[in-house]
């Protein structure tokens, strides 16, 4: 059998690889080892931040614009909810603000929407008070506020691109893992747990087992379990605060571990307050992760960040998940061809701050394996040296 294009791994980025190659006509092959949406990967729990003054770096800015775009597209295509521009607060009160590679994550916003260009507004501590209620705020703190920024549904967008890509005339295949990638020079062969299939180019989108698939990329990944907690609702009458709530990254310190982000209750009175923390001290690996999450890490998180940050919620979660960080050098994304495998193009674009760009990485890498570059510059995500 022969393709265009195999895509391997079918979550974000791979599912919108497949539907963008689908849509320009090629001949497309995507699998997966499990069923996505799945939630083994990185791909799950429910919503994920976007924002478009990104203060990871000017170079992300245009991917997150056109994937907003592309998301608002496939909504009108499929019925789906996916984007939802609730607003976004980005908060400090000490002067640094470390976050995914940059000390001064909430100065580097400002001046991104600055550069771009994109409407935001400056608060004190008192207008978020006066705004969002339900936040509890010491009195120091300082606001990126911006109405454009939001959250994306990463399941449904996973279907939707799926649902799409099979409409378009992809193959699917799901529950089947590959095992091996052969560059021939003229095409690749890729060797599944069922069969070999042979493609002009392969796309790599494998997320934390990518190490296993390309392992030249390695030494310069690490994977990081992250944990995701929906807390309960003690004070009913907050609920329509938290439901109106803009999506937040919050720092009330300067180390790293002073910063939590959170989102509105977007399923219901019921379904918790979604709010999570990140972590970069233990490495570990999609077989060894331990998925469980305990009683100790909901009180930790309850005690460290929530209970005096939010009074209307209680102590106790709903739900509780773990996820993974797959996490490149300084915190960036890899989408580029592989140096010595001419037909592999390999994307690694998590680092904690992937989701926001996907429909847009799934567009430039169609463009990449179909016509050998992409409209918008990747040249800053080269494979690593
Ligand atoms: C807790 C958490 C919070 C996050 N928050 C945000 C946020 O607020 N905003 C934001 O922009 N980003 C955020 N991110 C990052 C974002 O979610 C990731 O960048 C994105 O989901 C990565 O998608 P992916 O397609 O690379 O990986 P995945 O979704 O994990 O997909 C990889 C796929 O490859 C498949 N696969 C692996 N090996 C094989 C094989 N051998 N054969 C076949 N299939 C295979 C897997 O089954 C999987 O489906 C967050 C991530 C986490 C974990």
């Amino acid at each position: 059998m022969h393709y265009d294009v195999v895509v391997v791994g079918l979550g974000a980025m791979g599912s919108a690889a497949t539907y963008q190659l689908a849509k320009s006509g090629a001949s497309v092959l995507g699998i997966d080892r499990y069923l996505p949406p799945h939630a083994l990967g990185s791909t799950h729990g429910d919503s994920r931040i976007t924002r478009l003054a990104i203060g990871e770096g000017a170079e992300y800015v245009p991917l997150v614009h056109r994937s907003h775009e592309i998301w608002r597209d496939i909504e009108a295509q499929t019925g789906a909810e996916i984007l939802r521009q609730c607003g976004g607060l980005v908060m400090a009160s000490a002067s640094t603000q470390p976050m995914h590679g940059s000390e001064a994550f909430l100065d580097h916003t400002v001046a991104t929407a600055r550069a771009f260009d994109i409407t935001h507004e400056l608060l004190d501590a008192d207008d978020v008070r006066r705004r969002f209620p339900h936040f509890s705020l010491r009195g120091d703190e300082i606001a990126y506020y911006e109405p454009s920024a939001g959250l994306v549904r990463p399941e449904r967008a996973v279907e939707a691109q799926l649902q799409l890509a099979r409409s378009f005339g992809a193959t699917v295949a799901l529950g089947e893992r590959v095992l091996g990638l052969d560059d021939h020079g003229s095409h690749v062969s890729v060797r599944t747990t069922q069969e070999i299939v042979e493609a002009g180019t392969v796309v790599v989108t494998a997320g934390a087992w990518l190490p296993e698939l390309v392992p030249d990329l390695a030494p310069s990944l690490r994977i990081y379990r992250q944990v995701m907690f929906w807390f309960d609702l003690a004070d009913p009458s907050a609920y329509p605060n938290h439901r109106d709530s803009p999506v937040f990254i919050w720092w009330h310190g300067a180390a790293r571990t002073d910063m939590f982000y959170g989102f509105p209750m977007v399923d219901g009175p019921a379904g918790g307050a979604k709010v999570a923390s990140e972590q970069y001290d233990e490495v570990t690996t999609p077989d060894d992760v331990d998925r469980q999450v305990t009683d100790a890490e909901v009180l930790a998180m309850a005690e460290r960040h929530v209970r005096d940050r939010f009074p209307g919620l209680g102590r106790n979660c709903v739900k509780t998940r773990a996820c993974l960080y797959t996490v490149a050098p300084e915190s960036r994304f890899v989408i580029a061809r592989h140096p010595a495998m001419a037909g592999v193009i390999v994307a690694s674009p998590c680092s904690g701050h992937g989701f926001k760009h996907s429909a847009a990485i799934g567009e430039c890498l169609s463009q990449l394996a179909l016509k050998g570059e992409s409209v918008l510059d990747l040249s800053a995500f080269g494979f690593p040296a």
